[in-house]
């Protein structure tokens, strides 16, 4: 058997995410580490996502006093999906993922509904993964929140795939690990009825540094719902940045998730992060949390820098 780079059996990634940008937007650079040491990512978008965040759609529409029939309107948005479909699968392939699926479900209403818990467990009997991440089933509140559904979609899925289906052949599958991301939408903020906290669940935390520069390359490519541009060098500052979850585990760029099962060791764990700088002195932690990719441009630039510093 092909081992992959850390010398252990290459591990089987699933991604689903609810809308066109997720998977990669939360977790893209995670995937491509894994990517990076042999292990296979296949990411899942589950609605085609024309509705939202979309320049023609969602934000053309609205200065308009009536907005097209019927059949032109939904020829406009199978062409936006279209557009939405191969900017993801461009920002994927910059994030290591080259398995992106499409299962096409109308993002007007999002329910738990049985076909799309089926369609998954298929998925999941089919692609056998190790891990699976998905949204948190809580997230805005975990009612009416497209994010939250699919969570709650997928959770109940990788119960079902682990049992059999008569109409499917695969046998049944059971995911060693599921991950939540661990970014809110949070559209329910602070002080709303609807809010519920739940950064403090992320306890791990991937320090995405070295590849972060290729996550703006990837949100960039998201024009068609304004991800580009400033938006991404901003929205890696305040949400993957050392202000945002980068904060916690003391790293310049974090992607933050949440364990749903509670894992077995046959010791304590203590990562070699923690083992690492433990005792580091302060001038070490700000060198390392001081990479600021809009100034640098990547974390070897910055590293080049620091060495002539010290020369
Ligand atoms: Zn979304």
């Amino acid at each position: 058997m092909t081992m992959n780079k850390t010398g252990r059996k290459p591990l089987k990634l699933l991604v689903i995410g609810a809308h066109p940008a997720d998977s990669f937007d939360n977790a893209g650079g995670t995937c491509l580490h894994h990517t990076q040491q042999g292990d296979s990512v296949t990411a899942v978008i589950l609605l085609a996502g024309a509705r939202i965040h979309d320049v023609v759609v969602s934000d053309g529409m609205r200065s308009r006093t009536q907005i097209p029939q019927e059949q032109d309107l939904k020829d406009i948005m199978d062409v936006r999906s279209d557009i939405k479909k191969k900017e993801v699968k461009e920002a994927c392939a910059i994030m290591g993922i080259n398995d992106v699926r499409f299962f096409d479900c109308d993002d007007y209403i999002h329910l738990v509904k049985e076909k799309t818990i089926s369609d998954i467990a298929c998925l999941i009997r089919e692609i056998r993964p190790d891990i699976v991440i998905t949204h948190y089933p809580f997230d805005n509140g975990g009612y009416a929140d497209q994010h939250a559904i699919t969570g709650q979609c997928v959770l109940q899925a990788t119960w079902v795939a682990n049992t059999v289906a008569p109409d499917d052949p695969n046998p049944q599958h059971k995911v060693a690990q599921l991950f939540f991301f661990g970014f809110p939408s949070t559209f329910a903020k602070a002080g709303s009825a609807l809010y519920r906290e739940f950064s403090g669940h992320c306890a791990v935390f991937v320090d995405v540094s070295d590849v972060i520069h290729l996550k703006i390359q990837a949100l960039d490519k998201m024009q068609s719902q304004q991800y580009d541009g400033d938006c991404a060098w901003k929205r890696v500052e305040a949400v993957e940045g050392s202000a945002g979850f980068g904060a916690s585990p003391r790293v310049p760029y974090a992607e933050p998730f949440i364990v749903a099962y509670s894992d077995v060791y046959h010791t304590l764990p203590v990562s070699d992060f923690r083992l690492q700088t433990s005792n580091e002195p302060e001038r070490n932690e700000r060198d390392r949390t001081n990479f600021v990719v809009t100034k640098y441009g990547s974390l070897e630039n910055y590293q080049a820098q620091l060495l002539k510093k010290y020369k």
